[in-house]
């Protein structure tokens, strides 16, 4: 057993016993854990409120070496989430995040470069200008690129042919990017997409600050969000829980 400390997100909390809690947490350092916080639900404690769900905490824990949970010893508020008092979509935007980063990475997988995009995403959704729907679009592809599951819209994804978007675009969802005219045919689960949701997808997709942040034009953000929930749903296996709360996600 030895003793962690990491800058920490809570995506998750479940009460044990009237006074403590198992958290879900996505670490900067040590990826997703999950740990009992004994006595986080005391008002003066190690934890105080840095284990609210959302908060972004300084967290000190003793890391278990087998399946047992970690054991949290103490947690120190950063910043907390207050989207909540702007409006409920901010706020269950925020959740949005933490159900993505708990259910699309794995326990004990670190991903800092993840890590900090989401604090910037939670801080946007807290204080930024920018609408939702761009925010969240960012944050789920950078989140699929980061982890590797970024579908492939530059090229064909069976025979690697420049895509150039003049006309529509197939994009299949099982292939796992676009197809060109000649891998089409015969591919399941195909949606075809104009060349501004193409575009969209690919502007947003991308790794650095040229991402757009305004609001995104509204027909082809319902194709993009239209593929990207499939997408998603595919991936997870069920559609996001959130997305019943969201209406800027329905497609
Ligand atoms: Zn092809």
């Amino acid at each position: 057993m030895s003793t962690e400390k990491s800058l920490a997100l809570v995506l998750r909390l479940v009460d044990f016993s009237e006074t403590s809690v198992i958290a879900t947490l996505f670490t900067r350092d040590f990826g997703k854990i999950h740990g009992l916080a004994k006595g986080a639900r005391r008002l003066k404690g190690p934890f105080e409120s840095a284990l609210d769900l959302l908060c972004l905490s300084r967290l000190v824990f003793l890391r278990k070496s087998s399946d047992a949970l970690d054991l949290l010893t103490e947690a120190k508020l950063e910043r907390r989430f207050r989207a909540a008092a702007r409006d409920l979509s901010r706020l269950y935007a925020g959740y949005y995040v933490a159900e993505l980063l708990d259910e699309l990475t794995d326990d004990g997988d670190p991903h800092p470069e993840l890590f900090d995009f989401a604090c910037e995403t939670l801080a946007a959704l807290d204080t930024g200008p920018q609408p939702v729907s761009s925010v969240l679009m960012s944050f789920e592809l950078s989140a699929l690129r980061v982890l590797g599951h970024l579908p492939l819209l530059d090229q064909c994804v069976e025979c690697g042919t420049e895509m150039n978007g003049s006309g529509r675009v197939a994009f299949g969802m099982l292939a796992g990017g676009v197809l060109c005219a000649r891998c089409r045919p015969g591919k399941p689960k195909v949606v075809s997409l104009s060349g501004a949701a193409w575009q969209m997808l690919r502007d947003y997709a991308q790794s650095d600050e040229k991402r757009p942040s305004g609001e995104p034009d509204r027909r082809a953000y319902g194709e993009v969000r239209g593929v990207l929930n499939q997408y998603l749903s595919h991936l997870l296996g069920r559609r996001p829980r959130m997305h019943e709360y969201l209406g800027v996600l329905a497609s």
